[in-house]
């Protein structure tokens, strides 16, 4: 499947674009600012409504017009405590959300002179902000399949052997010309990826999978309030070599298996099945938006900017 599409002018967004809107960390601090305090008011504690606040001249803080106290635009955000200036954040901010295929912590070290423990602290911390839980892949057609992670065979399409336990198992839910939803899951039984299915796909959706006894039960699900949800499901034989047969094909998830393989393999070189999700989010957060151009680095801004719990 090509993912790549020619992005149209008025959505590309070019490296001279952020130089221009964040020349320095002050026009960072203050697009956070704004982002976090419109205009500049906030709550204050001291005077316990809300007021206006002018910026410290020196400090990444602002201060209350009335009565002086400090506020921080960075206080809760993934920015907090961190002694790295602000526009090497919003450039690793930038750089993830422009690449198509990933971009190392090597990269960044690189680019920007911050060392490599710190780059690799701030990629985790920007994927941390990217995962869809609650997409719900409103159809009318996904393809369902799993893969595995790691291991001897990475990515290798077979089913792990006994005792195989480094294998990572990783479904992906496609939305056929959508959106995907991938999760690290503990095991590939029929309550995982049905639960999986149940919590995603809209009720009446056409679901394909491959043949695995796993899948099942697809047809008969029932939602939390016992109602059926009526998915029509059709199996593909991948065992047989059968893999098109009318519109019976799971093209729409092997693209996606596809990006993730040249992604995390040709990038990440190897990723730690702990840190495996935040990777999946990063990639399934690219792809939902890949026909944004520019709309994609102001979608992670706009998480960045907000608290996070
Ligand atoms: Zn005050």
């Amino acid at each position: 499947m090509k993912v790549k599409q020619s992005i149209p002018k008025k959505l590309r967004y070019t490296m001279r674009d952020f130089n221009k809107q964040f020349p320095n960390d002050a026009a960072c601090l203050e697009h956070l600012k704004e982002q976090r305090f419109p205009g500049g008011m906030a709550k204050c504690e001291k005077c316990g409504v809300e007021r206006k606040h002018h910026h410290v001249t020196g400090r990444p803080a602002y201060a209350c017009d009335y009565c002086g106290t400090m506020i921080s635009p960075m206080a809760g955000t993934i920015f907090e405590k961190s002694s790295t200036p602000l526009k090497t954040w919003y450039y690793a901010m930038y750089l993830m959300s422009s690449t198509r295929c990933g971009i190392s912590a090597k990269q960044i070290q690189r680019e920007t002179g911050v060392t490599y423990k710190t780059a690799w602290r701030i990629f985790r911390q920007i994927r941390s902000l990217l995962s869809e839980e609650d997409l719900c892949l409103e159809g009318p057609t996904v393809e369902v399949d799993e893969t595995y992670f790691g291991g001897v065979r990475k990515f290798g399409r077979g089913r792990p052997m006994r005792g195989d336990k480094k294998k990572t198992p990783i479904v992906a839910i496609v939305q056929r010309g959508g959106k995907v939803v991938a999760k690290v899951v503990p095991d590939v039984s029929g309550q995982t990826l049905t639960g999986l299915i149940k919590k995603h796909v809209i009720p009446g959706g056409l679901v394909y999978t491959d043949e695995m006894g796993a899948y099942r039960r697809v047809g008969f699900l029932r939602g939390s309030d016992g109602k059926p949800l009526d998915y029509r499901h059709r199996t593909i034989r991948h065992a047989s070599g059968v893999y098109v047969h009318h519109d019976i094909h799971t093209n729409s998830v092997e693209g996606f298996w596809s990006l993730i393989k040249r992604g995390i393999g040709g990038v990440y070189h190897s990723v730690s099945p702990k840190y495996l999700q935040t990777y999946l989010n990063e990639y399934t957060f690219r792809y939902n938006r890949r026909f944004e151009g520019n709309l994609q680095f102001k979608s992670v801004l706009e998480r960045a900017c907000r608290a996070v719990a």
